[in-house]
């Protein structure tokens, strides 16, 4: 088995929304078919991810809908990226994958705190981290969260998986004559606000020279793409 240490390392950010199927029932093929992936991948990359909590609740979302206090409604979102991680780290496990669950939420039941310490001990034993609970703080986002946790593992690339295939000139799923990018700098995308990212993520991946890569993740083979195609989907960096 090749060294974990010698593989390229990938920080994953998923949405919630994986966990949904068209009609928004729950559902696992989205999560299958990405560990038929990294299955594939396994020998030459190793992944982080940072999984997201919007199929079940957003602060500025459903916390400000039911009327809950800021703070309370982000506690809330952490929460839900707590409860996705469980059932990603069983999916992969009944899978043949073995994960690490961090929690940046301390639940020892659930999972280990996150430290430099966990995070190295996991990259060494070769486990795929499933980072959860967000920054452990409210205000912010998983996409934030997906820069602070690529800078924690040394990530060559952060992958963005979305519902579009990259980023565009305007909103695809609203004007139709929006054209793909096939690369925008972090600079560009922190003074044109794009919508893909939050500008903290931006900010942060800017200053400390984090590459982005943004695709869409229900496609077929999307992460065989990422790994195979540099040209895949845009590159932010
Ligand atoms: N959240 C937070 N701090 C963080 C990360 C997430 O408060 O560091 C909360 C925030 O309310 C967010 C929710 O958790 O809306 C779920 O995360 P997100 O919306 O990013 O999930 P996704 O859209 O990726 O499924």
């Amino acid at each position: 088995m090749a060294d974990p240490m010698n593989k390229k390392r990938i920080l994953l950010k998923l949405t919630g929304e994986i966990f949904l199927a068209k009609d928004g029932t729950s559902t696992p093929e989205n999560v299958l078919t990405i560990i038929h992936q990294i299955k594939e991948l396994s020998d030459s990359f190793q992944f982080g991810i940072v999984i997201g909590g919007g199929n079940f609740f957003r602060g500025s979302q459903h916390g400000v809908k039911m009327g809950i206090r800021s703070p309370v409604g982000h506690q809330i979102g952490m929460l839900a990226t707590m409860m996705n991680g469980l059932m990603l780290k069983d999916l992969f496990e009944q899978h043949g994958l073995s994960a690490e669950l961090l929690c940046a939420m301390p639940s020892p039941e659930i999972g280990k705190p996150i430290s430099q310490q966990t995070i190295n001990e996991a990259l060494h034993g070769g486990r795929i981290l499933i980072f959860t609970g967000g920054t452990g703080n409210p205000f912010f986002t998983t996409d934030t969260n997906a820069v602070l946790r690529a800078l924690q593992i040394g990530a060559h690339e952060i992958w963005k998986g979305t519902s579009v295939d990259g980023v565009y000139t305007t909103d695809p799923r609203i004007n139709t004559n929006a054209q793909l990018l096939k690369t925008v700098t972090l600079t560009q995308a922190l003074e044109q606000k794009l919508g893909v990212m939050d500008l903290t993520a931006y900010a942060m991946a800017e200053q400390y020279k984090q590459k982005i890569r943004v695709f869409n993740i229900f496609g077929k083979d999307a992460l065989i793409n990422a790994a195979q195609d540099q040209h895949f989907g845009t590159l932010i960096g």
